[in-house]
């Protein structure tokens, strides 16, 4: 790896690394001197990479080292291609402290969720070592004797990915390691917020042994970039799959791509997600799970609490309890201070996102209960711990009297951020909860067990937490969402691996004629059941 000295003032977090592309297992620089930096959220005058801006060239070279590497990699037994996935995940868990380092200073997340979201990767990478032992097809019946039917998952080819910064090395790993193991190879353009960790992703990936080609990485920008490029490069053929996660605008313009092409993408795209809160609820731990649900990691969760939805007999109470509650959270630089709730927003994209939500809600009519848009000297609360002219930090948010279809109920704003939306039953809280656009996580906190069965039953989403935040996932458990949060593909346990791989019939014949289905296949003996006479009347055949 390369590095260069950082800014004077970014030295105290490390160097910076000059990154590269990574294809058929070489780091090379880009064919243009086009570079872009990644900063440190939390202080934005530390450099954390310095890397080259990949487009039509670099993805093409790309395509062809994929394209060459698949012939080989997926005749590799299954078993095998599982211990490299296995290895690579004890080379994440071996540098588990050096990559949550690494998930703090370029995304800014705090070291309890680094460390999660690194243990995410090492959970996925386990799961998938003995799928490679399973990848399962079946053994199925012929209609007619002497002949064998079988169903063989095979995979598809050059799988392309782009994935968002925000979960910058567990949800690329869910897409990775199922697509390698599953037999494709991959062209990776990672979220141009973390090319970092992705890089030293590769370089794991190049260190547990994955032959040249198997898994190639070209960064880059976004729109009008290298992301619209690997978009024309669905429509070029060059892949024979896509995985794509981010936002549901862009997830819209890769499906239609895909759509020309026949294929089906995988799509894990926005939410807006609702958290119900019942009269009966244990409001302590109601509001200790909201405070996470809503202003963990800043809001920036594709799991985000986005609508609290409060029955109207505690909705003063929980309100009072969990303003108190916000009001003491510490923000600040998580890079130096290990005890702050959430830092800075990942990027000023996010951060004019999110200021200009103010202006929204009040054209909407909501009523503010707090919230002062950015931290700045004059705004800064007490126990503040960062330096706010360096980062996009933000005051935690929360708006009341929200009706479900105004446009701040409808509207992502992916940052520290909550609409109260006060409802008098039940049924209600559930109409409100499914009142969007999108359906990817969802909760409820009730202690009476019909509300729970009748919520799990008629909740349009992809995850559904009774008692919990709105957030989280397991390795083993599916990932996904309905309505505009995707396209019904999940992510993570045995689920993924349909995403990655399309099934094969095959039928062998060992009778040493022909034998037609259907047409020569014998049916069950007619000898016990008498003749309709009335049909035969009816409809006399034409062909004695
Ligand atoms: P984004 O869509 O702007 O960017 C995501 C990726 O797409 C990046 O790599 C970016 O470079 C690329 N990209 C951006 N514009 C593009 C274009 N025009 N053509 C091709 N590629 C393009 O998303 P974001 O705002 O960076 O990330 C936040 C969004 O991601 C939120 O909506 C969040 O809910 C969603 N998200 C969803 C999940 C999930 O699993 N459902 C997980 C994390 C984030």
């Amino acid at each position: 790896m390369d590095f260069i000295e950082n800014n004077p003032g970014g030295k105290r977090y490390g160097k910076t690394l000059v990154g590269s592309h990574f294809i058929n297992n070489r780091f090379e620089g880009g064919s243009t001197k086009e570079v872009f930096k990644s900063l440190n959220p939390s202080d934005l005058n530390d450099v954390v990479g310095v890397f080259p801006v990949g487009g039509e060239k670099e993805i093409q070279k790309a395509v062809d080292a994929a394209r060459s590497a698949f012939a080989k990699w997926s005749q590799t037994p299954a078993p095998v291609r599982g211990e490299i996935i296995g290895r690579f995940g004890k080379l994440l868990a071996e540098n588990k402290q050096t990559l949550s380092w690494l998930v703090t200073r370029e995304i800014g997340k705090t070291k309890r969720e680094a460390l999660g979201s690194v243990q995410e990767a090492i959970d996925t990478a386990h799961f998938f070592q003995s799928e490679g032992r399973r990848l399962y097809g079946q053994t199925v019946w012929s209609e007619m004797r002497n002949k064998e039917c079988m169903t063989y998952r095979r995979p598809y080819g050059v799988v392309g990915i782009i994935s968002a910064g925000n979960f910058p090395i567990a949800v690329p790993s869910w897409k990775i390691i199922p697509a390698l193991l599953c037999g494709n190879t991959v062209v990776w353009k990672p979220s141009e917020d973390s090319p970092v960790i992705s890089y030293v992703f590769a370089q794991l990936a190049l260190e547990a042994g994955l032959p040249p080609g198997v898994l190639n990485v070209v960064h880059g920008l976004g729109g009008k970039s290298t992301g619209e490029e690997m978009i024309k490069g669905i429509d070029k053929g060059w892949f024979q799959k896509f995985s794509f996660t981010g936002s549901t605008v862009v997830g819209k313009m890769i499906g239609e791509a895909c759509g020309r092409q026949l294929q089906v993408p995988s799509l894990e795209l926005g939410g807006k997600n609702p958290l119900v809160i019942m009269d009966d609820a244990d409001l302590g731990k109601a509001v200790e799970a909201s405070l996470f649900s809503c202003y963990g990691t800043g809001g920036q969760r594709c799991t985000s609490t986005g609508n609290l939805i409060l029955h109207e007999k505690i909705a003063d109470r929980f309100i009072a309890d969990f303003s108190s509650a916000a009001e003491k959270l510490k923000i600040g630089n998580p890079c130096l201070d290990e005890t702050v709730y959430y830092g800075a927003l990942i990027n000023s994209r996010f951060g004019e996102r999110f200021l200009d939500h103010f202006e929204m809600a009040k054209k909407d009519g909501a009523k503010l209960l707090f919230g002062k848009g950015r931290i700045t000297k004059d705004t800064r609360p007490s126990n503040f711990s960062g330096d706010e002219s360096h980062g996009f930090y933000v005051h935690p948010t929360l708006w009341d009297g929200v009706k479900i279809n105004m446009n701040i109920a409808q509207n992502e704003v992916f940052g520290p951020t909550v609409n109260v939306i006060r409802v008098k039953s039940f049924e209600e809280a559930l109409s409100v909860a499914n009142g969007t656009a999108y359906g990817l996580s969802s909760a409820i906190f009730t202690q009476n067990p019909q509300s729970m069965y009748l919520f799990k039953n008629h909740i349009d989403a992809g995850m559904t937490s009774i008692n919990n935040s709105t957030t989280g996932a397991e390795a083993h458990l599916p990932f996904g969402g309905t309505k505009g949060s995707g396209n019904g593909t999940r992510e993570s346990g045995i689920w993924v691996i349909d995403a990655y791989t399309k099934w094969q019939a095959v039928n062998v014949d060992l009778s040493g004629r022909l034998q037609l289905a259907q047409i020569d296949a014998e049916t069950a003996t007619m000898a016990d059941i008498k003749p309709m006479g009335n049909l035969n009347q009816l409809f006399p055949s034409t062909w004695a």
